[in-house]
């Protein structure tokens, strides 16, 4: 069928058909191009950004996340339309630039298909039109009249993107009405010449179209033919031109953006990218303080984000009323990005983005929990920019009031409660712990194989002391030659260092491995996930880490460690994915798989669980830090824990069990809800006297 229409528009329109098919792409590729290399001027300006590494890797990205649309389904209305729209624009994209060609050439045939592949293709894609057509039109519907309330926008940041994408839903779905028309009056003008009339994909948008016009006049069909290719033709040129100005640019742009994603999770983007720890101090500026100082990548994730609005409908700042939606942190850069860098005129940048397009409430309210990068389809980076921005704020001084002060006991003393190094280990020292374990000092008299990193909040709080006792309790069940560092042993500067304190963080990690390298252990094991993350993620030459719920799990495989049976029957348990465990190191069943090995333990899940889950309230400085909020995070994990039938909470986290306990007396729920950590639970349910082998 394809190869017949060319025929039909150059045997009328001649020279002419040619000439205006010709003029119409002329112009738009050209304006496309200017436009293109208007909108990449920030991105050569922007800071480097180190993206091309493991080629391969991230290919195989591209085909699962961009191409087979990996994450669409998370979203099953939405992300089925966009599959839908997605898959049709793929089979469709030969099509339209045949089509474009053929205006331009009498000759030219459509590449690599003829006879029965021809076809068959024109048939998917008669069908593949008429079902993006209709995704259009559902879509339409769906933002006009259910209105998702992921898709507002608040009145903070501004009017709602409704209008322009009810335009581009339009454009598109004219797009395809253009095509079919095109092909349907061709095809009525055939039959009624008595010409062989190409088969059409029955019920397809040119099948409807052609029923359609059947007996129209032949002059008519002819105007009709003509008309739906110089508006396919006009309508194709203007898309290409106008997406640039919105959301959806990322049809250009998210192939790009997903190969050049971020390949490790729980890592953070160094301060500059090429420059070393040992001449950070020869870098001027820290952190984001204008556009400019974002990496190219990152300003790259701004034109591509779809405004789906998927990040902020998981972010657990949004959701309890902080000043933060990451979506409006994408959202208000590239309207920034537009007006500073703008298509026709000057630039003009520099200007700083703090107390213009972002608030300091709004940048400090991040936990860092990851929850928006897991959700978004298109990989877009938050953590990084939030951290980069952070960077910025506290180069130029600018800390908040209530974090000022752990900071400096953070200097001064190692950890932010400003308590002294010599209480390090005081939590051992309580007599009945004495009693059942005894704990190494790491001081250089004893050697041990595994260091038990403990960090601040277990070695200083009262309340978590209890998980420190518990885990060193299993260490010593399962036969595990360990110590601590004691006074040795600085806080893992993990959210010092998500907090933008580079230096501090540099200085306490530094010390750190130096003191786990004298130690000489071989692997660090830690119940604190944030410590394991910095362990894991951000110091480097240190031995393997693990976190006590792998080793517990282990143990449990190997029937090294077994379980008496609950004693509580009615208790209904849930287990709450601690962000820097589950998100950003993936650690999802080993803590489920040791509740499930407890005898007569009753599990149910929280709606939000696994890589969807709700973040208690962020750990670490965050602990400090006074947000503006209309309610906890932590109090709302609390009632989505008892909704989700559960009345015992187990986490694997200190700070989780901070948030979730003040939580719990917050909400009222003393008495229905109680929280426990994985390792008291484990420490509780051991049979002891199976004897173990080291
Ligand atoms: S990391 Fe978490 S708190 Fe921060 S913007 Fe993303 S979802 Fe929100
Ligand atoms: S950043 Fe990603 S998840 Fe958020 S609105 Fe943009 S495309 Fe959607």
């Amino acid at each position: 069928m394809v190869q017949h229409f060319q025929f039909a528009v150059q045997s009328t329109w001649l020279f002419s058909g040619e000439s205006l098919s010709s003029i119409i792409a002329l112009i738009g590729v050209a304006c496309f191009v200017y436009i293109m290399a208007r909108r990449l001027t920030p991105l050569f300006r922007g800071q480097p950004d180190f993206r091309f590494d493991r080629p391969l890797l991230r290919l195989q990205g591209v085909l699962k996340f961009w191409l087979a649309q990996w994450k669409h389904p998370r979203y099953r209305t939405a992300g089925i339309i966009h599959i839908l729209i997605f898959t049709g624009f793929i089979i469709l994209a030969p099509r339209a630039f045949y089509l474009l060609i053929a205006g331009m050439s009498e000759h030219s045939v459509m590449p690599g298909l003829s006879g029965t592949a021809s076809h068959l293709y024109d048939i998917v894609r008669e069908y593949a039109a008429t079902i993006v057509f209709l995704c259009m039109v559902t879509a339409a519907i769906r933002r006009l009249v259910f209105k998702p309330a992921r898709y507002a926008v608040p009145a903070r940041y501004g009017k709602a993107h409704t209008a322009d994408a009810i335009f581009l839903l339009g454009l598109i779905a004219l797009l395809m009405v253009a095509d079919g028309l095109f092909e349907a009056s061709q095809a009525a003008r055939h039959a009624q010449r008595g010409q062989a009339v190409e088969f059409l994909a029955v019920l397809s948008l040119p099948w409807v179209l052609k029923s359609a016009l059947i007996s129209a006049p032949l002059s008519t069909l002819w105007n009709f033919q003509f008309g739906a290719y110089v508006l396919h033709d006009l309508t194709f040129f203007f898309l290409l031109c106008y997406r640039p100005f919105g959301i959806q640019f990322h049809v250009e742009t998210s192939l790009f953006s997903v190969f050049f994603a971020k390949l490790d999770r729980g890592t953070l983007k160094p301060v500059r990218w090429g420059v070393s720890d040992e001449h950070l101090d020869q870098v001027k500026s820290f952190g984001v303080k204008t556009f400019e100082d974002f990496t190219w990548k990152h300003m790259l994730d701004f034109y591509s984000c779809a405004d789906c609005g998927r990040c902020s409908d998981n972010c657990p700042a949004n959701a309890v009323g902080r000043p933060l939606s990451p979506r409006f942190i994408t959202i208000k850069a590239r309207d920034y990005a537009f007006q500073h860098y703008p298509v026709l005129g000057r630039h003009h940048n520099g200007t700083p983005l703090i107390g213009s397009i972002y608030s300091e409430h709004e940048i400090w309210s991040c936990t860092t929990c990851g929850a928006c990068e897991e959700e978004c389809p298109l990989l877009a980076e938050y953590i990084d920019k939030i951290v980069d921005l952070r960077r910025g704020m506290i180069d130029d001084g600018n800390v908040p009031q209530s974090l000022q002060k752990p900071l400096k006991a953070l200097e001064s003393r190692g950890n932010p409660y400003g308590k002294m190094e010599k209480k390090k280990a005081d939590w051992i020292k309580a007599k009945e712990f004495q009693q059942t374990c005894s704990v190494k000092i790491l001081d250089g008299n004893n050697g041990a194989d595994t260091l038990y990193f403990v960090d601040s909040i277990t070695s200083y709080d009262d309340r978590m002391q209890a998980i420190g006792r518990a885990t060193a309790r299993i260490l010593d069940h399962v036969g595990e030659n360990f110590g601590i560092l004691g006074a040795d042993e600085k806080d893992s500067g993990h959210e010092v260092r998500r907090f933008g304190e580079e230096m501090l963080f540099m200085a306490l990690r530094d010390h750190n491995v130096q003191a786990i390298k004298a130690s000489g252990v071989q692997r660090i094991v830690t119940a604190d996930p944030h410590a394991y993350n910095a362990l894991k993620h951000d110091y480097k030459d240190v031995p393997p880490v693990e976190h006590i719920s792998q080793v517990i799990a282990s143990q449990v495989k190997a029937g090294k460690i077994k379980f008496n049976p609950l004693e509580d029957g009615k208790n209904v348990y849930t287990y709450h994915d601690p962000c820097y465990l589950g998100r950003h190191n993936q650690i999802y069943d080993d803590p489920r798989d040791v509740l499930d090995a407890i005898p007569d333990l009753k599990r149910v899940e929280m709606k939000r669980s696994r890589d969807r889950s709700f973040c208690c309230g962020g750990g670490g400085l965050m602990l400090f830090y006074e947000p503006k909020e209309d309610q906890r995070m932590g109090v709302k994990r609390v009632q989505m824990a008892a909704e989700a039938g559960a009345n015992v909470i187990v986490t694997a986290c200190p700070f989780c069990m901070v948030n979730i306990e003040d939580a719990i007396k917050v909400a009222g729920m003393e008495g229905k809800m109680t929280a426990i950590d994985m390792a008291e639970l484990v420490d509780q349910q051991l049979v002891r006297e199976i004897p173990q082998s080291v």
